[in-house]
């Protein structure tokens, strides 16, 4: 029996609505809607707490935050950045957009990163920067992304859309290279709608970024240079403080969810819930399986359209991914010049599942009981 309600990914999480009509009316009594104002640094003070960083800089979204980071670092049209593959596309778009050279490596298979030793394959006379992606908040390798950073002299930033809570080595994510970027646009966990953050124990990188964010206007009132608009609004920031209060609430129940999921689809072939960073701390803010076509008897696509047809709307993320799409596909000599196996059997198997405070454990067992009867392991087919 199909659901009544769609079953989506990424439902907003709105936090308590009270608190943030509170705000929204403290903002129109204030009439400070944008440029700085109280409620943004608020927002960029729970953040630096959170991920015990120096500094954190509020902006309109990540996109436009990896690039203000990317200039602020020092990177310039014609550099070419490492980047992985499998991810959301915006990580590459956001480099490309400015000229910068995004180039793709491959995947490391049990956490979905950037594999370091197909990174420093790919260092070349161009390269001037690696740009991470904690994918589905699973921590990169950042050892030794940190050490081919270091050995070559490039600037290291992450991409942290999907880790805002999570851990590396116990320490919170945000403070980890130059600069971590954060999301929060609405379908991540914590949203204000539509923003970004660029976080950074580095004093002079962060005041960089502030100028760059605001026209190139610097602390002292003066026109520095070239900059862009990447503000956070007031209103936005009430919604992003309101829906961070919410963290734990909604980290909680992302983890009871994925708890029902990992046991009602345990020992079905050919089909794995994707685990987090053993002994770190995690925001299960994406629910993603993995389907074996050849184990499964069943593709990923047929598990996705099974679940279609009972009102659940799950997700392929990430595929296609960055090489398969264009501007990129058009141009593998500049963009991937070795082959990136690992990352493409990734997204052939990936599946995003509806998560979150809003869904129950009996939608999730509907859910798992479509998946099980999708599912046509060789050995269930000969039997039957
Ligand atoms: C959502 C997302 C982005 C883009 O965030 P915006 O705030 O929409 O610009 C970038 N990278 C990853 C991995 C994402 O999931």
């Amino acid at each position: 029996m199909a659901f009544a309600e769609p079953l989506v990914v990424g439902r907003p999480n709105a936090g308590e609505r009270a608190r943030l009509l509170d705000r929204l009316g403290g903002v129109l009594d204030r009439l400070w809607l944008t440029n700085n104002g109280p409620l943004v640094r608020e927002f960029e003070a729970r953040l630096a707490d959170l991920t015990g960083a120096r500094h954190a800089v509020a902006t309109c979204n990540a996109t436009t935050g990896i690039q203000i980071a990317a200039r602020a670092a020092g990177l310039r049209a014609g550099d070419e950045v490492i980047v992985p593959s499998f991810t959301w596309v915006a990580t590459a778009h956001a480099l490309e957009w400015i000229g910068i050279v995004p180039v793709f490596c491959d995947s490391d298979e049990i956490t979905g990163n950037a594999d370091p030793e197909h990174v420093e394959r790919l260092i070349g006379p161009r390269t001037r920067g690696i740009l991470g992606v904690h994918v589905f908040g699973y921590p990169c390798d950042i050892d030794a992304l940190t050490g081919l950073a270091r050995e070559h002299g490039l600037v290291l930033m992450f991409d942290a859309a999907h880790a805002l809570g999570c851990t590396y080595r116990g320490r919170p994510i945000g403070a980890f290279g130059d600069a971590e970027i954060f999301s929060f646009h609405a379908t991540k966990f914590v949203n204000s709608v539509e923003g970004g953050a660029i976080v950074t124990d580095d004093d002079a990188l962060a005041a960089r970024v502030r100028e760059l964010r605001n026209q190139g206007i610097d602390a002292a009132g003066q026109i520095s240079g070239a900059g862009t608009v990447a503000r956070m609004s007031e209103f936005h920031a009430a919604m992003g403080l309101t829906s961070m209060e919410a963290i734990d609430t909604i980290v909680e129940a992302n983890r009871r969810n994925q708890r029902v999921y990992e046991e009602l689809l345990d020992g079905l072939p050919g089909v794995v819930v994707r685990g987090q960073a053993p002994g770190e701390q995690a925001n299960f803010q994406y629910l993603v399986i993995e389907v074996d076509a050849a184990v499964a008897g069943a593709s990923r696509d047929d598990v996705l359209e099974a679940l279609l047809a009972e009102n659940v709307h799950a997700r392929r993320y990430f595929s296609p991914i960055c090489h398969q799409v264009e501007p990129y596909r058009s141009d593998p000599a500049r963009h991937f010049p070795l082959p990136l196996p690992r990352a493409e059997g990734l997204a052939a198997r990936v599946l995003s599942l509806p998560t979150g405070p809003t869904v129950d454990a009996a939608q999730i067992a509907g859910i798992c009981r479509t998946v099980r009867a999708t599912v046509r392991p060789a050995d269930r087919r000969l039997v039957a």
